[in-house]
């Protein structure tokens, strides 16, 4: 199958391989320097700045999000939270079920925060923000210089789930003053699932062990005292995180994570280049590399989904709810080419000559 998902996304071969191999035993010296390494070059990916961690949880990319909010705020805090689609709304059921006081700024599929709905929260004692830098299901990617001038303007702590813009979307902890980054193994580190990533500023290590977080699994106190040490307090999922060694070091080497932006973003743009004559509409004006989100004109788009999986062995990724039949998108991250597109877009051309789009 080809994949163009938004996760599990496609691994190269060498990610891959390590996954076919014996998992170690990990309460060695060997595997904490695996560890070290790992958190150094995502602080460094981050860019978070002096004084920052990486913690890294057995879970999937929410997880992260929830030890986010849990061991960050309390029930004296004010929270924003942008709800602009499933993910953002996921902040919102997390801040309800642990009782954070929050205010929602509820957006429409596919619109993207403006000034002036940021700034009718201007100076009323809002304490924290929570944003999902891109909206995956929608393909929304917000507008952070806004947020980032909006938190600093308003002195809040900036919660920042990039679990599917890391690696895609230009993302700089303190160039942005973020205080939490969140991401996940599967979306662009490109590894299997089973690991999610919070990196803290120095102000969120503060905040974490200036919190009760209320729970054991979760807690980011151990997470980063066990750190200190390269080890984590659970049996975590060894062998994925030996893949994302190996993919954090090949970043490295290749220059980088601006270099990892210009790949997925060659991608995407050469996609979406080459879609002006199939019955599709953007979905949304702001674009990020991870993610094209269409609305096909003339069939359903879960129907197309369907098809592409049955009948020519390609994932294109479905939307859920309301928008099943009116939207699908389209991946750009993991092991893809300009070769996948041209097969995904020769699919969807044969698509439209046999008129079932
Ligand atoms: C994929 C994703 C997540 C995490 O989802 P999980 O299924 O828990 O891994 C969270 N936020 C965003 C924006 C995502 O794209």
């Amino acid at each position: 199958m080809l994949n163009f998902t938004v996760g599990p996304v496609m691994g190269s071969e060498e990610i891959l391989n390590i996954g076919a191999m014996q998992v170690p035993y990990f309460r060695t010296s060997e595997f904490s320097d695996v560890m070290f390494e790992n958190e150094r070059l995502m602080c460094k990916f981050a860019g978070a700045g002096e004084g920052s961690r990486a913690v890294f949880i057995t879970g999937s990319g929410s997880a992260s999000m929830e030890a986010a909010i849990v061991n960050t705020l309390t029930g004296a805090d004010k929270a924003i939270v942008i709800d602009g689609g499933s993910f953002g709304h996921r902040f919102v059921e997390i801040c309800e079920i642990h009782h954070i006081p929050h205010t929602v700024i509820k957006l429409n599929a596919g619109e993207p925060l403006t000034k002036d709905m940021l700034y009718s929260y201007d100076n009323q004692g809002y304490t924290a923000l929570v944003v999902n830098v891109c909206e995956t299901s929608t393909g929304v990617l917000y507008d952070l210089d806004l947020i980032s001038t909006f938190c600093r303007k308003n002195n809040l702590f900036f919660i920042a789930d990039t679990v599917s813009a890391f690696l895609a979307d230009e993302f700089d902890m303190e160039a942005l003053g973020a205080d939490v980054m969140v991401t996940a193994s599967q979306k662009a580190l490109a590894c299997p699932p089973g690991i999610s990533i919070a990196v803290l500023s120095k102000r969120g290590v503060d905040r974490v062990y200036a919190t009760d977080c209320g729970c054991m699994y979760l807690d980011l106190k151990s997470a980063l005292k066990n750190g200190e040490r390269g080890q984590t307090p659970f049996t975590p999922a060894v062998g994925t995180l030996l893949q994302i060694n190996k993919r954090l070091r090949q970043i490295e080497a290749d220059g980088g994570v601006s270099a990892e932006h210009a790949k997925i973003a060659a991608i995407a743009d050469d996609f979406r280049s080459r879609i002006a004559s199939l019955p599709f509409e953007m979905f949304t004006d702001a674009l990020s590399n991870s993610v094209t989100a269409l609305h096909p004109t003339t069939a359903s788009a879960y129907d197309i989904f369907l098809t592409l999986k049955d009948k020519y062995g390609i994932w294109i990724c479905p939307n859920g709810g309301a928008l099943r039949d009116t939207v699908f998108r389209v991946g750009h991250m993991g092991a893809l080419t300009v070769d996948d597109n041209t097969t995904l877009i020769n699919a969807f051309l044969d698509l439209k000559k046999r008129g079932i789009i």
